[in-house]
């Protein structure tokens, strides 16, 4: 009985550079659809079996021998392409079916040169019939010799190594059309993987003749699914149904930022001849001079082989988890800061740090004797061979995701340093950089990054897009053989690096740079100057912040105080909550590290899509529209309460702001007024903070005025009041573009809730998103908004929008945009009204 746990190595079958399946000139194999395997386009004349196993079938022409191996994986043996044709001539079969053979027995020999003049191509395949049991992974995408190591078989998770759950549970089927702009690269295959995981089914996708599961980002990818391809679904456990239904909406909804036109911002460049120029691919605009400098990937020594497995398996683990813990610090920074695209970028880092395929294939490779380090960098490049063959453009550039795990976690296991030693201002040339190679240099103020490969849709170009860093990609070889050191300019609009400019163009570049840095720098050094309208309106300024060190550096970046401190800082990423006297410690430490400035600290707002280990909210079907935000209350009073002490307890307390999120009735605010009474009393306090309420729910918008008249001040959350106005899910990838602030609806909102608080004399602020869009900050002053609190980052630039308006034509204008009927409507007049600089 064949034994289908077992794994297998199969060993090449003929000498010659390896291809993937995907590469073979011939649609059908290509396809998958005869099943997964490999090709070798083979130098030498026989070939030979790949394992040990029974011959059970030979082909009349003599061209094929299929092979059954001892753990039941049937495999062809295909001798070039279309060679059935020659109806055997210049083939010599040495088996016969039934024959038992070993592993590197001769099977057949042929004619090269007849059979090559003959035949569309020799390339040969050795490919697994019985797939729907087997899977087929590479070991290898270099050129092999007869016996080398080529093919891992893994059996399909057999019935006993399911859990019980899988096993008993029932199969649903799905059909669905890709959406994902470029098909299912790593960002969608990470989100599916994601969605699989929330379920305790088993997910697999199938496409033409091939499967994966839905817990492998590299299976998926493997698949080369395009867009709008028709793919089957298959999904087997106790929640089947309901995991079929997640995974066929997740398949086909495009992601936000395939969504969002960034195409446009990606010009192909015409490719001249021009002496001293090299062309490439604008990935982010913009125009900078500086030095060269290069920056070189990590080179392995050769591996000597027979390592200690144990010791071997333990460092790359070790060095695994030291990884994964940066990547989450990344994630974290940027859930945090909303940075939508990084955030996505490195949840899809994460996923393939954990993929089955690459861990699987390093792990054997350790088991053959390698040094972790070899093993992990090889697991790497055979994928990144495999993407490049898939013949999508899109799904090569993803290589470039593995190429920066690879180099991570050869320096965590090489003790590399991790800092580049790169002077500001410089231009940085690489072979092709990766994404957190990129955050880094960006930190590290580099002018712009050029690269020899890369593509204008890599996640490279979406970071340095969103980071304002010019960047041009696909320069060529030539570019890694310029003497650094050497002056430049980086055209990156144009598409051209210049390597000799001359002094005139560098003064020109220089001039314009300079113009630019200096309307950088005006703004700045106003920054800590108040910002006054021109017809003398004060508007504050104030940051959004999330710890004691967001506002230190708020301060320093001019703001006028603190708009909004999310508490929930100090209850996340923590297995108990923190005491009354913790609490108190991290507020005061904000409130000191503002100086004289006003701090709004908003409540607790867990639940919807935050939730806390240690404080287990009741499972709801629909957890944003449920106990979240000042609801607690009504669950865990005895929360809010010790955190209404811990407020009480910082000082001065005049500059100590209260804000309730999720505010939808004034009985709320009643409430928790009166809660802060009893508390002070018992605190002995004659003084009370301030008292806002967070206009986000548009049944706050609606009652302003009745809130206004029992709150201090009010503070708009365009945020969720967008989510919840629109009903659109604030973080539905597929929505996000439509998911617009500045929507006429929400502006009639904004509008109301100004003219409610101005009936009680209240000043109204904006935390949500919007007020860091400098194409808002007109309409919301011209609604009657005076506080715009934004991200640290943005201060001096919101400020300098606001020295250009006048609030009385902003008043005139912005009530004209409550008529039109979209956010794009909006969104053009506002270019038109108040074009930005
Ligand atoms: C908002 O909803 O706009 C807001 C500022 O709050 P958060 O983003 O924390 O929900
Ligand atoms: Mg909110």
């Amino acid at each position: 009985m064949p034994n289908n746990n077992k794994e297998l190595i199969l060993s090449a079958p003929l000498s010659g550079p390896v291809l993937t399946l995907a590469n073979v000139p011939d649609a059908v194999f290509a396809s998958g659809a005869m099943g997964d395997g490999i090709a070798i386009d083979p130098l030498n004349d026989t070939l030979y079996a790949p394992c040990a196993g029974e011959v059970i079938h030979v082909a009349r022409s003599g061209h094929a021998v299929t092979l059954r191996a001892d753990n039941g994986a049937e495999l062809l043996l295909h001798l070039g392409l279309d060679t059935v044709e020659l109806q055997g001539e210049g083939f010599s079969m040495l088996v016969k079916e039934g024959a038992r053979v070993s592993n590197g027995q001769p099977l057949l020999r042929y004619d090269v040169d007849k059979v090559a003049l003959r035949c569309k191509s020799l390339v040969s395949l050795l490919v697994i019939t019985n797939g729907e049991h087997f899977q087929a992974r590479p070991i290898t995408l270099k050129g092999v010799k007869v016996g080398e190591p080529l093919l891992h078989v893994v059996a399909k998770t057999p019935a006993e190594t399911q859990d019980e759950e899988q096993a008993v549970g029932i199969e649903v089927f799905g059909q669905v059309r890709i959406a994902h702009r470029g098909g299912l690269h790593a960002r969608p295959a990470a989100l599916i993987r994601q969605t699989a995981q929330g379920f305790k089914s088993r997910s697999q996708l199938h496409f033409q003749g091939k499967t994966a599961s839905c817990d492998s980002v590299m299976g998926m990818m493997g698949l080369a699914i395009t867009e709008q391809a028709e793919v089957h679904v298959s999904c087997r456990g106790s929640d089947a149904e309901a995991a079929l239904h997640a995974l066929l909406s997740t398949l086909s909804t495009a992601l936000a930022e395939e969504a969002h036109a960034v195409a446009p911002a990606v010009k192909a460049q015409h490719r001249s001849a021009e002496a001293g120029v090299l062309h490439g691919v604008c990935a982010a605009p913009g125009l900078v001079a500086g030095p060269l400098v290069r920056l070189d990937g990590i080179q392995l020594p050769e591996d000597a082989g027979r390592h200690n497995v144990e010791e071997q398996r333990q460092q790359l683990n070790s060095a695994l988890g030291h990884v994964r813990r940066e990547i989450q610090l990344t994630l974290e920074n940027a859930k945090a800061r909303r940075h939508r695209d990084e955030e996505a970028i490195f949840s899809a880092h994460l996923a393939l740090l954990e993929d089955p395929i690459l861990l699987d294939a390093a792990h054997l490779a350790i088991d053959q004797g390698s040094a972790a380090s070899h093993a992990w960098s090889r697991s790497i490049d055979v994928q990144c061979k495999v993407l490049q063959q898939l013949g999508s453009t899109l799904l090569a550039e993803r290589a470039n995701d593995l190429r920066d795990l690879r180099q991570r976690v050869l320096r965590v296991l090489l003790g590399e340093a991790w800092q580049f030693d790169v002077p500001a201002g410089a231009i940085v040339a690489a072979q092709e950089l990766t994404p957190s190679e990129l955050l880094q240099l960006c930190a590290q103020g580099v002018a712009g990054v050029c690269m020899v490969e890369g593509g204008a849709t890599s996640h490279v170009a979406i970071l340095a897009r969103g980071k304002g860093l010019p960047c041009l990609v696909a320069l060529g070889d030539a570019l890694l053989v310029q003497t650094p050191g050497q002056s430049v300019v980086l055209d990156a609009d144009g598409g051209r690096l210049e390597l000799a400019p001359t002094a005139e163009r560098l003064a020109q570049v220089q001039q314009e740079q300079r113009r630019r840095a200096t309307q950088h720098a005006q703004q700045e050094a106003l920054a800590h100057t108040s910002a006054h309208t021109r017809d003398g309106v004060n508007i504050e300024v104030a940051a959004n912040v999330a710890s004691r060190s967001d506002a230190a550096q708020a301060l320093a970046s001019g703001a006028d105080g603190v708009g909004l401190l999310r508490t929930e800082f100090l209850f996340v990423d923590r297995h108990t909550a923190p005491d009354e006297e913790e609490q108190r410690q991290a507020y005061q430490a904000v409130l000191d590290a503002m100086g004289d400035k006003p701090v709004i600290i908003r409540t607790i707002d867990v639940g919807g899509d935050k939730q806390l280990d240690y404080l287990p909210l009741p499972a709801e079907a629909n957890p944003v529209l449920g106990l979240r935000g000042i609801r607690l209350a009504q669950l865990r009073p005895e929360l809010l309460d010790q955190q209404l002490r811990a407020l009480l307890q910082t000082r001065p307390l005049q500059r100590c702001r209260i804000l309730l999120p999720m505010v939808t009735e004034v009985d709320e605010l009643l409430h928790i007024r009166q809660r802060l009474d009893t508390l002070a009393s018992e605190l002995g306090l004659s003084e009370r903070p301030q008292l806002g309420v967070m206009i986000e729910v548009p049944a706050a918008a609606l009652l302003a005025e009745q809130l206004a008249e029992h709150a201090d001040f009010l503070s708009i959350g365009t945020n969720d009041l967008s989510q919840y106005t629109l009903a659109m899910d604030r973080d539905h990838a597929g929505l996000a573009a439509r998911v617009d602030a500045l929507h006429p609806a929400l502006l009639r909102l904004i509008a109301q809730t100004c003219a409610g608080a101005a009936k009680h004399g209240r000043w109204v602020g904006v935390c949500g998103a919007l007020a860091c869009d400098p194409l808002a900050t007109p309409v919301l002053i011209g609604l009657g908004v005076r506080e715009l609190s934004v991200s640290p980052p943005q201060i001096a630039e919101i400020k300098a929008r606001v020295r250009q308006l006048d609030t009385v034509k902003c008043a005139c204008l912005s009530a004209e945009l409550l008529n039109l009927g979209s956010a794009a409507a909006v969104r053009r007049a506002c270019h038109q009204h108040w074009p930005l600089g």
